[in-house]
């Protein structure tokens, strides 16, 4: 009998073709195996028995980078083939597969790079089958060659025999090639003068200039890294001084997970992500930490450090010299998208790079390092940042809805969401809108998705806000394609993506919604941020919200967290006012806040209220810089030992002005910091208890920028582990970041005609 089989899922550019044509090969089955539109496709002729264990081995044990979504096994008329053999892609209609991400590193690879007797010895692009770059030098699916920015670089005789191999680890990578036939690379100064090409000396070179207090751009396969010395406290500030970035933490790159383990501790989780597949920037508690680091410069007023492992061959190559951790952070001017293009870099890093690691490599969708933590106590794992390795797929499921939608996300934290076919697809990290060339990026990215599947939307969503760049752009090419655009309410859209994510939507169960953030467009047009909501059967609605205060000086408020405080102050607080404020700017304030109609009821901005007042941070100079130096001043808990400062009225207000007034009496009688802090928590914690008994909930789901706040996901975890069910964002961030994925998920359950 010939069947024809067809898997889908993430199964192209991860060596599924050459795994089938094992399996077939080992039972001796006859057929083809391509890549079409759908995915993988097979025609075995086969008895049924075999092809019920080959059916089997193909799901159950498919490769490691592999993940298989569903399969489909179709009789057909009897057709007669000789062997079994790989063929070429066939496309016939759009696509309909998930796509590939980009993989770290894997450990064979990895060997044969170190290895003085096998010819990829120092070759930095060394990839296989299962590991390499993919969705960032990826022009069109199927995955294929032709269809990357590897088609500039054609096979020599050794590499095509690999690939011919069905024994090899090559056999049909379609990013094979060596140093006789591959990527160059090319080490300058800041001139532009090529200082050398060759990939041993330039990796003896690099430790030197590190060495030496220079900083190096490095184009990595997915954008370039700027690296420095991470010891040296002066050369890390000088980073900071040219890239304009005063205090944001960098990342750091260590040579190998030992050299970590020694200076950090870690336990099996952060071990897990820091060795898989996507290999993120993990996010580790650094107290008592005695190594040589330039700990305060790299990551000032914390007490945790982002760091990570070599995850490309040129990082590991380039790594094996150095013998310390290095800065690797993203090549770009504070709050410009990472740049990929050799052209750009040397004109926007101009002032900040002494040298420069050049290849030739094109990178077509540039990305982030990903960024993930754990919470200490519960190891809930929270992701900041969803970039490489796990763009652009969405492996959760969705209904499909009948319309090509996309969506076009937030504005600080912006990402795209696409829905053309069976599978949803999620851009990576795009940045601030603000910026002019991540507006740039962020539309070249939604021209690049309908392009590569061919589909134009037909419906799109987008914020409420009507000053958001995306909301703009949506409203603009919703006319163009001739399609509807659709506005959903920002914490909605949050409060969806948990919902989405946990597949709550058809919960027979109410969920509560909890969706704290620092902003976002009510339907009220107040800015809401400390958000209640209730989910039942295709009804969400509001239910409460932190008392409303007055927002002030427009986008200023979020820059500086004494104006936060400012707004939520009583009279008793005149003292600490004037302290932060000049005479002039508290009469100006003062009459601002008499005139001001616009309200919120942002959390983000309570935590800004109570970073100010205990004298932590009044100027933010990267987005949550207060919160997040707010929950570095706390190394710890124990529940029994938290007050809270304010509960939830009987009239069910939540009183914002009060807690600061608690918590203002409180500094008065002499508590220390790092106690209020903890109280402070312990508050909003309990708070999200009291909601839930008065509206009778016992299932919550929390999203929103504030759920980033580890120590406060902990308290929620520990209060409601024995009463409660709770769900928090998963393998989305639950910033900004999951919007796009929000307003989709809003769209397709609550959407009454779709
Ligand atoms: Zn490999
Ligand atoms: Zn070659």
């Amino acid at each position: 009998m010939t069947y024809r089989i067809v898997i889908k899922g993430q199964v192209q550019g991860v060596g599924f073709r050459p795994f089938v044509y094992s399996e077939a090969a080992r039972l001796g089955i006859k057929g083809t195996v391509s890549n079409n539109e759908e995915g993988v496709i097979i025609y075995a002729s086969a008895t049924d028995n075999d092809l019920q264990q080959f059916c089997k081995q193909l799901v159950t044990t498919p490769p490691r980078v592999a993940r298989v979504k569903s399969h489909s096994v179709q009789q057909m008329e009897e057709r007669e083939f000789n062997d079994f053999s790989i063929v070429p892609s066939e496309k016939n209609a759009r696509l309909n597969l998930q796509l590939t991400p980009d993989f770290a590193l894997c450990e064979d690879c990895e060997k044969e790079l170190s290895d003085p007797a096998n010819r990829r010895f120092n070759y930095p692009f060394t990839t296989c089958t299962y590991c390499g770059p993919r969705w960032a030098i990826t022009n069109a699916f199927p995955f294929e060659r032709d269809h990357t920015n590897m088609v500039s670089f054609p096979m020599c005789k050794d590499c095509v025999k690999e690939y011919g191999d069905p024994l090899d680890r090559r056999f049909h990578s379609q990013t094979n090639s060596c140093s006789h036939c591959g990527v160059q690379l090319a080490l300058t100064d800041h001139s532009g003068k090529v200082l050398s090409r060759d990939p041993e000396s330039i990796c003896q070179k690099v430790p030197e200039i590190l060495l030496q207090g220079k900083i190096l751009a490095v184009k990595n396969t997915s954008g370039y890294l700027l690296c420095c010395d991470a010891r040296s406290e002066d050369t890390v500030m000088e980073l900071r001084r040219r890239k304009r970035r005063p205090t944001k933490p960098f990342a750091i790159l260590y040579p190998f997970l030992s050299a970590l383990e020694k200076d950090l501790s870690l336990h099996e989780d952060h071990r897990k992500e820091l060795t898989s597949a996507e290999r993120p920037i993990v996010l580790l508690p650094a107290d008592g930490y005695k190594g040589d680091l330039a700990v305060r410069a790299l990551a000032p007023g914390l007490r945790q450090l982002g760091v990570m492992i070599p995850y490309t061959a040129l990082m590991s190559l380039m790594m094996r010299n150095i013998h310390f951790p290095v800065v690797a952070t993203s090549g770009n001017i504070h709050g410009s998208p990472i740049l990929s293009s050799e052209e750009e870099a040397v004109v926007a890093l101009k002032e900040v790079a002494d040298y420069f690691l050049h290849h030739t490599l094109e990178v077509t969708n540039p990305q982030d390092d990903s960024v993930v933590k754990y919470s200490e106590k519960t190891s809930q794992k929270i992701i900041f940042r969803r970039s490489r390795g796990y763009a652009p797929n969405y492996y959760g499921s969705l209904p499909v809805p009948p319309k090509k939608v996309i969506a076009m996300g937030a504005h600080l934290k912006s990402t795209i969401a696409f829905f053309p076919n069976d599978f949803l697809y999620l851009s990576q990290y795009l940045g601030n809108l603000d910026h002019m060339d991540v507006y740039q990026r962020f539309t070249d990215t939604v021209e690049f998705f309908v392009r590569v599947f061919e589909t134009t939307p037909e419906v799109v969503l987008h914020d409420l806000h009507p000053a958001y760049a995306s909301t703009q752009f949506a409203l603009v090419r919703a006319r163009e394609w001739e399609g509807e655009a659709r506005g959903i309410q920002h914490h909605k859209a949050h409060f969806a993506s948990v919902l989405g994510e946990n597949e709550l939507f058809r919960s027979p169960e109410p969920v509560l919604g909890v969706v704290w953030d620092g902003t976002g467009y009510g339907e009220d047009s107040a800015i809401w941020g400390g958000e209640f909501f209730g989910y039942k059967m295709g009804r969400m609605e509001r239910l409460a919200h932190f008392e409303y205060f007055d927002w002030l000086a427009g986008d200023k408020m979020a820059l500086e967290p004494r104006l936060s405080l400012f707004s939520l102050s009583g009279t008793a607080m005149t003292p600490v006012l004037e302290d932060k404020f000049t005479p002039e700017e508290m009469r100006i304030y003062g009459k601002v806040i008499q005139k001001n109609t616009l309200k919120t009821s942002s959390v983000g901005r309570i935590f800004d209220a109570v970073a100010s007042l205990l004298g932590i941070c009044d100027r933010n100079s990267y987005e949550g810089e207060a919160a997040i130096l707010m929950e570095n001043c706390l190394t710890g808990y124990d529940l029994n030992e938290c007050h809270p400062y304010v509960d939830l009225g009987e009239d069910g207000k939540l009183p914002s002005f009060d807690l600061i007034t608690r918590i203002h009496e409180d500094m008065l009688a002499g508590v220390p910091k790092d106690q209020i802090v903890r109280d402070f928590l312990f508050t909003l914690a309990t708070i999200i208890f009291q909601v839930a008994e008065r509206f009778n909930m016992n299932h919550i789901a929390c999203s929103g920028g504030v759920f980033q706040n580890a120590t406060l996901v902990d308290m929620v975890r520990e209060i409601g582990k024995d009463n409660y069910k709770l769900y928090f964002n998963r393998a989305l961030s639950p910033n900004d970041e999951n919007i796009a994925f929000g307003q989709i998920a809003y769209y397709v359950h609550l959407n009454p005609e779709s």
